[in-house]
């Protein structure tokens, strides 16, 4: 039997039509992407299964822990985040984690098995001295022989190229929803400004994890964009990280949208299918998941998870459950 290989995808008649090709430039039209969203479920896995199969070792999943290193009070108005300070969700306001905490936890993260460190701070972007203050911490925790990765908000380029000379092995900065709702979800900023941010990352050397949320009232076809922002990136993030949107109380999104399972399913697999090099992570959310609904996910091509008790402000799923599940499914921890 003969199988089409998961690279001829694209460029098989797979474009219902003349309009659906993509921008000049671009690999992926949003047309194109709802056409893979609109597979049988099925058909869907496969194709993902395949590609992922192509590019990376089945069953290897690679473990990131996420910390909270600077929490609340951050000046801008994401719809749906708890730490901004104009919504009133009750989280307490953190001061910036003094660094020998920051290393507890990160030696700790080691020795759960985790690979890499993320560093998560509410900021809109980080002033001179808190800069100087994330710079020791991605030096120290180099030091353990642990990946790096923060999320500190907007860069410029010289914050970029001091975070690249500390060693810092990658930069967050989600793009988070389809680029036509983006204005309705944050005011304070433009979707523009995080694009800037992400290339002034990129040419800093430092590789770049970016993602978004799904479950924001949004359609297929919003998902469909959301991707095509992400896959169209040149070249696309090495990391991916796919959220479920956490709806939290007194945010604007704290109704959120209901969200089929099989379409958190399938934003795994799309996001794999355009995206064949980069890890691919099932990020927030995961909490509320099945083990039957992550093992899905694996199956559409995810190969990284935030592992560890919290993801910033929210419980993350239990390391001991997490471990339970590797066992069970035959994962591997890389
Ligand atoms: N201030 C920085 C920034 O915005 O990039 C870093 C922290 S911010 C909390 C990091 C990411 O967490 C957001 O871009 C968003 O994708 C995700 N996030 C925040 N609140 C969420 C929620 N309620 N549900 C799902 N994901 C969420
Ligand atoms: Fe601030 Fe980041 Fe939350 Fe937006 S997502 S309010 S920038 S912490």
């Amino acid at each position: 039997m003969t199988t089409a290989s998961p690279l001829q995808y694209v460029a098989k008649p797979a474009r219902p039509n003349p309009a659906a090709a993509p921008a000049e430039g671009a690999r992926w039209s949003v047309a194109e992407i709802e056409a893979l969203f609109a597979l049988p479920f099925l058909d869907l896995m496969f194709r993902a299964q395949e590609v992922h199969r192509a590019h990376f070792t089945a069953g290897e999943v690679q473990r990131s822990t996420l910390l909270s290193i600077k929490t609340g009070g951050c000046s801008e108005d994401c719809g749906y985040c708890s730490q901004s300070a104009r919504y009133h969700t009750g989280l307490e306001r953190e001061r910036l984690m003094p660094l020998e905490e920051v290393l507890e936890r990160a030696r700790a993260a080691k020795d759960n098995g985790s690979t890499r460190f993320c560093m998560g701070a509410a900021w809109r972007s980080p002033k001179e001295k808190d800069l100087a203050a994330v710079i020791e911490m991605v030096r120290e925790v180099k030091k353990l022989g642990l990946e790096t990765c923060v999320t500190l908000g907007m860069l410029d380029a010289e914050q970029a190229k001091l975070l690249a000379a500390a060693g810092l092995d990658y930069y967050n900065h989600n793009v988070d929803t389809a680029p036509e709702r983006y204005a309705e979800i944050v005011t304070t900023h433009t979707l523009q400004d995080r694009l800037d941010t992400i290339e002034k990352v990129r040419e800093a050397g430092i590789n770049v994890c970016s993602g978004g949320i799904v479950g924001m009232g949004e359609d297929q076809t919003g998902r469909a964009g959301l991707i095509a922002q992400l896959a169209n990136l040149t070249p696309p993030p090495e990391s991916v990280s796919i959220n479920k949107l956490i709806p939290f109380p007194g945010t604007p999104l704290a109704d959120g949208g209901e969200l089929d399972p099989f379409d958190f399913v399938r934003t795994i697999a799309v996001a794999r299918i355009t995206m064949p090099e980069s890890f691919v992570r099932m990020s927030a959310g995961r909490e509320q998941m099945s083990d039957e609904l992550q093992a899905l996910c694996f199956m559409a091509g995810a190969n990284s998870i935030f592992y560890g008790e919290r993801l910033l402000t929210a419980d993350n799923a239990e390391a001991g459950d997490d471990l339970r599940l590797f066992e069970r499914l035959g994962l591997v921890s890389i």
